[in-house]
């Protein structure tokens, strides 16, 4: 793998083609009418990114409102156990309790330079959508979520708290009532809105910009962790670096940080909703990638435990990192990602979010073998906080 890593590491998480492509991933597969909003948050995003006043508003409010720099955490006892070093970055330590932050205040902040004054947002178990209603209030925008009418069943906590941060909820009907249908609601009704609404997309996902735009809103995750792991470790970056994927964007991030190192890269799905191991390409929400298909070519259903892994598709950037050997994807099913919560709790003190237990599943799992060999230095990302998940895990729902 390193033979073919570093002739390309200068070009690999950089920008996109014009088209917004990686690969053949990627591009703005999108109704005639939205090619023009695309097209106007790409130019804003470019602005904004090269302007040294945006960053620093960014910056600023990472700091004084999200929490960041988050920790970076040397998890004692799960190292001894395992026998590799193990440092998790604390993104569970956030505003909100996850990454999601990260990129809706990216994301909120542009909307309001591009004078919007309205968010729209799509939403599974709810975390982007609670992500996107915080930005909006903070930012003094209104915010509209989509979400599927079973999810909204299934997560009546989150919903309140959208409705208490001033969102509108909107109750989707069609298909599986899920966040599959979610997402394409908000981009038919962003067709309708596109004059004073921005669509604030919650992965690295979507037509382009947003893969990239995401990804770079996310970046911070793995710059900081880049400075971080420099400090901790006598070797300045670590072996691995690992974390979970469900659209892809604290992967993404996380790895925007390393991919210029020798670090092997680890992206972990979720076992039930895992199209980089068990997709083809097709193209849905207006990007191509690895998608979860049936032999019709219909989009099939993921099955995660946790709702932040169900998704039929995947950032088409990972698609592409794939096929380039750069990272590798692997799977950790429920069970393997409960057991893995209740051992961090136990070990670390730490009850991570189901998401994040899948990257912890892997860790434990390869630990001592080939895959993961006795006496090296591991960084894993926690994705978010397992508050919401104490539900799940009692038994109460699903
Ligand atoms: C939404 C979510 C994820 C999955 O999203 P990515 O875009 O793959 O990062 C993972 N962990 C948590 C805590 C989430 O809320």
């Amino acid at each position: 793998m390193d033979v073919a890593v570093r002739p390309q590491a200068a070009t690999v998480m950089r920008e996109p083609s014009p088209a917004g492509r990686f690969g053949e991933y990627g591009g703005r597969y999108v109704p005639e009418s939205l090619v023009p909003a695309c097209r106007e948050v790409d130019e804003a995003f470019r602005a904004a990114w090269s302007d040294p006043r945006f960053r620093s508003q960014l910056t600023g409010l990472l700091r004084a409102y999200a929490g960041r720099p988050t920790a970076l955490t040397p998890a004692w006892r799960l190292s001894a156990e395992l026998g590799v070093t193990v440092l998790l970055k604390r993104e569970d330590l956030v505003h909100t309790g996850s990454h999601k932050i990260n990129n809706v205040l990216g994301q909120a902040l542009l909307a309001r330079r591009m004078g919007k004054k309205h968010l729209l947002a799509e939403t599974g178990a709810g975390q982007h959508g609670v992500a996107a209603a915080t930005a909006a209030a903070l930012l003094g925008l209104g915010c509209t979520v989509f979400m599927g009418e079973r999810d909204i069943e299934r997560q009546a906590l989150n919903v309140h708290r959208m409705r208490m941060l001033g969102a509108t909820v909107v109750p989707v009907t069609t298909g599986s009532r899920t966040l599959k249908d979610a997402c394409s609601e908000a981009l038919r009704h962003w067709v309708t809105t596109v004059d004073d609404a921005y669509y604030c997309v919650g992965s690295v996902i979507g037509p382009h910009p947003y893969p990239w735009m995401v990804r770079e809103f996310q970046r911070v995750i793995g710059d900081e962790a880049r400075a971080q792991c420099a400090e901790h470790l006598p070797a300045g970056t670590p072996d691995y670096v690992v974390a979970c994927v469900g659209g892809g964007s604290n992967a993404a991030g996380t790895f925007a940080g390393f991919v210029d190192t020798p670090a092997r890269l680890i992206g972990v799905e979720a076992a039930g909703g895992a199209p980089l191991s068990d997709g083809v390409p097709g193209v849905l929400h207006g990007f191509r990638s690895q998608l979860l298909q049936d032999d019709d070519g219909q989009v099939r259903e993921a099955h995660s435990l946790s709702a932040g892994l169900d998704y039929p598709g995947v950032g088409p950037e990972h698609a592409y990192l794939r096929d380039l050997g750069r990272a590798r994807y692997v799977t950790a099913d429920d069970d393997e990602a409960v057991a893995a919560l209740h051992r961090l709790a136990r070990t670390e003190g730490i009850l991570c979010a189901l998401e994040s237990a899948h990257a912890v599943a892997w860790v434990l799992r390869a630990a001592g073998t080939p895959e993961l060999p006795a006496g090296s230095t591991v960084l894993v990302t926690l994705s978010g906080r397992g508050d919401k998940d104490m539900p799940t895990l009692m038994g109460e729902t699903c």
